[in-house]
């Protein structure tokens, strides 16, 4: 619960531009609310900072702090667990307490799941006494010290948004957002940059190439791996890090994160980016879901091994069957670029399967869209023993066979469709997949000059 303000600076931090540029904003509440509150403006109160762990949350939370030149409070989430009942709740009071006297300052949540998690998630018992009224002392703190015109800005970090309770990212509490993500190769030379300032560098180390070895590696990993280098060379007796320190070291850090995610090899790389670029050079061709913004082959932990980000240019509320059916050709371009490029199939696509067989679903059976079957809508709510309410159909054997069969069709003319476009396109694809493989991201007016190159191929008969 330190208060003096943080050395640390925004210079300190790198490959997380987005969210510096986001933060930039709560520095100038800090240092010059009134140009806020004269015209009448509120000053926001907590700001969620969301990104996989060590990817530098702490550190741009004191980096804010440093910047504006203002106290730094802080207490984690995981302190408040073992604790007996009205401890947390009396820790969270004091800690604010604190902070309102000396305002202007910044009070960082670490690991905020901890005391934030979804209060209907505590099971059949209603959950964690201790953990529950934390947080209502925290709700309460937020929701009051706006009323006595003091700048305490609340930041807090969590990897697992997705289990917070609702209550916390109301209006008026953590209402914004900060996404700090792994670094891509230029984010990733940058922070090297930062920690191998902190050592004494031979004259061969190549930090661009160590940038180009270490992808899936978060700032943490990389400060580690700067570190393991030193010791390295100072264990062997020399006054320098060398280049093969450097890639020692790689090979420890591998080795222990191994464990926790996947680093890719070359092959899965080349694989993972032509994937994507099949998701985006069938999905440029399909304006109706909207523009392809980004993709992506930074590793993402477990779940994801690379995205295409495809934003959409207004808000839409009816699809036509043509739009659902190019979407569906785009989910399946991934799969289809696999299959074009590398002849063999990975498990890489099973999840682009299923969201493209529960759209061909949706058409037979809930919007009517199928020629063989009808417009009559199929999907009725089955309630589970459960509760879930999960949609599910009762309908003849007959029926639920020509439903599977139409889905299938559906699915299979989208593959069809987009091994075209593919295929129609090879070069196009190939010099864009290089291309990402080579910067591991590509976003903006760069990716969609490239996407405009995109043709359609000539109608075929059916
Ligand atoms: P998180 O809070 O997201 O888990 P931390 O801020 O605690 O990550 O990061 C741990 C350490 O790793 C930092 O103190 C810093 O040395 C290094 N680090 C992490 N991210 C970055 C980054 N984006 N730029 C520079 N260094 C970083
Ligand atoms: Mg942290
Ligand atoms: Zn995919």
């Amino acid at each position: 619960m330190e208060g003096a303000a943080p050395k640390i600076l925004f210079a300190d931090v790198a490959g997380v531009d987005e969210a510096k540029t986001e933060l930039e904003e709560i520095v100038q509440f800090l240092k010059t609310p009134e140009r806020y509150t004269k015209l009448g403006a509120k000053i926001p109160k907590g700001v969620l900072l969301v990104g996989p762990p060590g990817t530098g949350k702490t550190l741009l939370a004191k980096a804010v702090a440093g910047e504006a030149g203002v106290p730094f409070f802080s207490i984690s989430g995981s302190e408040f667990i073992e604790l007996f009942v009205g401890v947390g709740s009396s820790r969270v009071r004091d800690l604010f307490d604190q902070a309102k006297k000396q305002a202007p300052c910044i009070v960082f949540i670490d690991e905020l799941d901890a005391i934030g998690k979804s209060r209907s998630s505590g099971g059949f018992y209603g959950g964690n006494d201790e953990r529950e009224q934390t947080l209502n002392q925290l709700l309460t703190e937020m929701d009051g010290f706006s009323a006595d015109g003091k700048t305490v800005i609340v930041l807090a970090a969590t990897n697992r948004p997705e289990t917070l309770d609702p209550a916390l990212l109301r209006p008026g509490r953590f209402d914004r957002q900060v996404l700090v993500d792994r670094p891509d190769k230029s984010g990733r030379e940058a922070i090297l940059k930062i920690h191998a300032a902190k050592v004494t560098l031979g004259p061969d180390v190549d930090l661009v190439a160590m940038a180009a070895r270490t992808p899936g590696f978060s700032g943490a990993d990389l400060a580690n791996l700067v570190n393991e280098a030193a010791l390295l060379a100072a264990r062997a007796g020399r006054t320098a890090v060398s280049q093969a320190d450097l890639a020692e070291a790689i090979e420890r850090v591998v080795a222990g994160l191994e464990k926790k995610s996947r680093v890719l090899n070359e092959k899965e790389r080349r694989i993972v980016a032509y994937h994507e670029v099949g998701h985006a050079l069938v999905g440029a061709l399909n304006p109706g879901s909207g523009k392809v913004e980004k993709i992506s082959i930074v590793p993402r932990g477990m779940a994801a091994l690379g995205y295409t980000l495809q934003l959409p240019t207004e808000d839409r509320f009816l699809q036509s069957k043509e739009e659902l059916e190019t979407q569906i050709a785009t989910l399946l371009g991934g799969r289809s670029a696999e299959e074009l490029v590398f002849g063999s199939i990975t498990t890489g696509a099973a999840n682009d399967l299923q969201r493209a067989t529960d759209l061909a679903e949706k058409m037979v059976t809930g919007y009517g869209m199928s020629q063989v079957l009808g417009p009559l809508a199929y999907q009725q709510p089955q309630n589970s023993f459960l509760g879930g309410g999960t949609m599910g159909r009762s309908v003849s054997p007959a029926t639920a066979e020509a439903i599977d069969n139409e889905i299938k069709a559906i699915v299979e003319a989208g593959h069809h469709k987009a091994l075209e476009i593919l295929r129609h396109n090879r070069g196009l694809l190939e010099e864009i997949a290089e291309k990402l493989l080579e910067n591991e991201t590509m976003e903006g007016s760069q990716l969609h000059e490239w996407l405009s190159q995109v043709q359609t191929p000539a109608p075929v008969a059916a």
